[in-house]
Order: C-alpha cells, then structure tokens, then sequence
C-alpha cells in the first residue's frame, strides 16, 4: 500500500498562522513586534533566496526584520562587532546568521558569540547542550520542525527504532537527540558508516538528512516505515529532489515527506516560533541564562 504523504507545507502554514495570530493578540496587549536581525555576508544564491524567504515570512507573521547585507570581504572582527551591537540592542530578539560563511571566516566562533537567548537558529552550544541535557531551550529548527511533523501524524516514538542518516551540528546531531528525548532508540550513521542499508532496513523512523540524491534506496525501507527526507537536491534540469527514492520507498513506507514540500516549509516555521519564544522569555524577563 502506498505511504501517506506528510504535507509540511500545510502544516507550516497552520503552524505560521497560529504564530500570526498570537504576535497580533501581543500587539494589542502592548506588546511591541517580536524583531530577528539577519546577517548574510556574501553572494551566495542559495542563500539570498533563503534569507529573502525568511524574511517575507517574517513579515507576513507580523515579525520586524532588520537586515544587514555584507561583503564577502568583510573582516570577521567586524562581524563580531556586529553581533555584540546586536546582542546589546534590547529592541532585537533574535539573531540569525546564515549559514555558510566565507572561508576566512571561524563560522563556529561566531555562533558562539550570539546571545543562547536570542539564538533563534538554536545551533549556539549552549541550546545544543540543553537539548542534550533533556532540557531543550530554544532547539535547532530542522529538527525541530521534524518533530512537529511527528507529533502531527501522533507518532508514538517510545519502542521504535530511529536510524537519522547524516550527523551534522544543525541536522543530524540534534534530529537524533530530539528523537532520543522523544523515547526513541537511536542509531545515527554518517559517511564511515559500513553498509548503511544494513541500518536503514530497521528504521520504523528513518530521517535522511546527507545532500546525496537517492542515496537511500526505495527497497531499504522497512515496511510501515516514516520516512522523513530532509536532503534538498538541486538537479541538473533545475528540479529538485531529496536523500530518498521516493517513488519506490513510497510503496514501503507507511508516511513519508516529500521533498519539496516536505521538511523545507517546517524550518521557516519554526524560526518564527523560535523568534516568537526568545520575544516572550526576554519580555518576561524570566531568561534562564548563566
Ligand atoms: P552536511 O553538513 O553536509 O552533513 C551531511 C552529513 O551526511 C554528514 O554528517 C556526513 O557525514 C553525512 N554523509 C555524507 N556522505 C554520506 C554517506 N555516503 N552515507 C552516510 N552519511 C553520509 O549537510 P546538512 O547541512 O546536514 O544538510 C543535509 C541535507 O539536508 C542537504 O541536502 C541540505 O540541503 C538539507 N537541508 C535541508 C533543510 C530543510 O529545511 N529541508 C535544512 C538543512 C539542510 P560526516 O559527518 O561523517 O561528514
């Protein structure tokens, strides 16, 4: 029987609709518009068509967003400057910066440096950490995401086995301590994993988040399987297309994402809930922050 397909795309705009309307509820008791500052630094295409997404769905929730548009050239004492100013300015509350940063540039210094309350991407050490203590704070948002699509289809977690292909600091790590914390048991592979089929073939969760098309074949999949594809793959024709054989995993799988429209509206999401959480907890001033 074919797999139902999780349709993240409606479900984000639920998910963004609620946040809309609780902002607005905010307005009218008083409250000023949550505001995320976004640093982009360079030329990347990819990015800009990410970060020009970001905002416009800011805007559409009734978030402010400043923006600030850097050369590749731009010195990194510069961009610490920047985020200090940012971390200081209390009319800001959330911070993000994309994602990936020039070559000169210590991507995982910065991070460090961005206030763990306004970290609205939930990638600085110290919301990984709470993640990884049980306790999540503000939590990176693919995975986060992905969760929410989870409870959705009321997956149940506790005695099934979760296999997360990919082991990345913003995808893979916190996707399988989210699932950890869920009461799943884990098995996370990565590029030195030996016979990856061998661990995708027990998944009754399986998350693929590597940037291989098709690098998870369609007859890997346990029968009654969830299928998440968080890969985004841009093709040669331009169209795009996950980790996973979709047409034959679907056949095996009993819910499965499909890519795009799966994970990807997921993310936007929650970064406007993340920037929606951080506004509420610094205007409740009740920050849990050493
Ligand atoms: P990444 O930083 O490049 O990490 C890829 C991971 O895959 C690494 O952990 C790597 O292992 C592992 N890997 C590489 N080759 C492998 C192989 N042959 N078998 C098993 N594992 C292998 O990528 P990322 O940022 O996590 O993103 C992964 C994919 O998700 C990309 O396609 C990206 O575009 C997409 N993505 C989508 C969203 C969304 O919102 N939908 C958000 C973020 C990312 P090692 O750790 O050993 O190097």
């Amino acid at each position: 029987m074919a797999a139902k397909l999780i349709d993240g795309k409606a479900f984000a705009t639920k998910i963004k609709a609620d946040i809309t309307a609780e902002i607005s509820a905010r307005k009218n008791q008083g409250f000023a518009a949550p505001c995320l500052a976004v640093i982009l630094v360079g030329d990347n295409p990819a990015s800009h068509i990410y970060v020009r997404n970001k905002r416009q769905a800011c805007e559409e929730a009734g978030i402010k967003s400043i923006y600030h548009s850097l050369p590749n050239t731009i010195p990194e004492n510069d961009l610490k400057e920047l985020i200090h100013q940012l971390n200081n300015d209390p009319t800001v509350n959330g911070i993000l910066l994309q994602l990936p940063l020039p070559e000169h540039i210590n991507s995982d210094a910065l991070l460090e440096l961005i206030d763990p309350a306004k970290d609205v991407d939930g990638f600085h050490p110290y919301n990984l950490g709470r993640l990884a203590q049980r306790r999540p704070a503000l939590q990176p948002c693919t995975p986060y995401g992905i969760m929410m699509l989870l409870d959705h289809i009321k997956e149940t977690y506790k005695n099934r086995h979760a296999v997360i292909v990919g082991a990345s600091n913003i995808v893979g790590r916190p996707m399988a301590l989210e699932l950890l914390l869920a009461g799943s048991t884990i098995t996370i592979c990565h590029r030195f994993t030996k016979d990856l089929s061998y661990f995708v073939k027990q998944a009754d969760i399986l998350v693929a988040a590597v940037g291989i098309p098709s690098l998870i074949k369609g007859d890997w999949i346990k029968p009654g399987a969830t299928v998440i594809d968080v890969g985004i793959n841009r093709l040669i024709d331009g169209s795009i297309m996950g980790d996973v054989e979709f047409t034959a995993a679907k056949e095996k799988a009993a819910w499965i994402t499909p890519v795009p429209g799966g994970v990807g509206p997921m993310t936007t999401a929650t970064l406007l809930k993340n920037t929606l959480t951080a506004t509420i907890n610094q205007d409740s001033e009740t920050r849990d922050i050493p």
